[in-house]
């Protein structure tokens, strides 16, 4: 039988329309259109692509959204400064710098310069300090993203052993304490992991985000998992895929996330739901 599809691109459009609502009753009540200030460096073609839908995400829910673009040799000392500017702009709500940076940015300095109450990707160490004592100010948009879906498909987490491949600090760690936050038995996996298999064979809840293309196969999942397929690749023919081989995998999971499709459309969505939030503390 195959895998029930956690649709993350019709869920994100319920979410988008519930957030414009509420930008919109913001904006009547008390005068405050939420808006995020993006910043890009380089040239980089799927960065660029990933600010214009964040930029257009906005625009299409009422949020204000403002674009700072750089090219790749700019100085650190000048985005720093638009760091200072924007976090000094009481009408910004929200301030993104689009990853990776080019090689000359301490890319850690940077986060850190934002402002932690409009740090709506949740990656200031503050903000991960606050999600790591379970009082999560913002919480990072994919594992938020993911969580939502999970709890969209009313996926049983309580004791449940929940498997993460990848231990980056935007995806595998934060999601790690969220499904910890909801009393799932965490194992986290990566690249020295000794034997994958043996942990995600196991796995009820199995979330892939290594960054290469179709390497959990079905036989690498228990029967009647729930797959979430965080990966973003491209084949040789330039077609998206995830980290999950779908077709062996739906034949074996209960539930699982397509790429394109799954989670991309929850990350965004969940950015403007930070970005809202932002907004309205800043009325508070
Ligand atoms: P990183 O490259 O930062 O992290 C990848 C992780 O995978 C690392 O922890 C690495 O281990 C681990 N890894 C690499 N190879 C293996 C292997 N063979 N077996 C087990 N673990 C392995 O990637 P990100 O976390 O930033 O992103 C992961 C994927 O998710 C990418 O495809 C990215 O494009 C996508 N992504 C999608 C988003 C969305 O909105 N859908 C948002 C963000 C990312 P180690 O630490 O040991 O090196």
């Amino acid at each position: 039988m195959s895998a029930h599809i956690i649709d993350g691109k019709a869920l994100a459009q319920t979410v988008r329309a519930e957030l414009a609502d509420k930008a919109a009753a913001l904006k009547a009540t008390q005068g405050i259109a939420p808006c995020l200030a993006v910043i890009l460096v380089g040239e980089d073609p799927a960065s660029a692509v990933y600010v214009k839908n964040k930029v257009m995400a906005c625009e299409q829910a009422g949020f204000r959204s403002l674009k700072a673009t750089y090219p790749a040799n700019v100085e650190p000392a000048v985005v720093l400064g638009k760091i200072a500017e924007l976090n000094a702009d009481p009408s910004v709500h929200g301030i993104l710098v689009q990853l990776p940076l080019p090689q000359q940015f301490d890319s850690d300095a940077v986060l850190e310069a934002i402002d932690p109450a409009k740090d709506v990707d949740g990656f200031h160490a503050e903000n991960v300090g606050a999600l790591m004592q379970g009082k999560p100010r913002f919480i990072p948009c994919t594992p938020h993203g993911v969580m939502k879906m999970l709890e969209s498909a009313k996926v049983p987490l309580k004791g449940a052993e929940a498997v993460i491949v990848g231990r980056s600090n935007i995806v595998g760690k934060p999601m790690a304490m969220l499904l910890l936050a909801q009393s799932c038995t965490v194992t986290v996996c990566h690249s020295r992991t000794r034997d994958l298999a043996f942990h995600t064979r196991r796995a009820d809840i199995l979330v892939a985000a290594v960054g290469q293309a179709k390497m959990i196969t079905g036989d690498l999942i228990k029967r009647g998992a729930t797959v979430i397929d965080v990966g973003i690749n491209r084949t040789a023919d330039g077609k998206l895929c995830g980290d999950v081989d779908f077709e062996s995998a739906q034949e074996i999971a209960g539930a699982i996330t397509p790429v394109p499709g799954g989670v991309g459309p929850m990350t965004i969505a969940m950015l403007l739901a930070n970005t809202l939030e932002a907004a309205q503390r800043s009325a508070r």
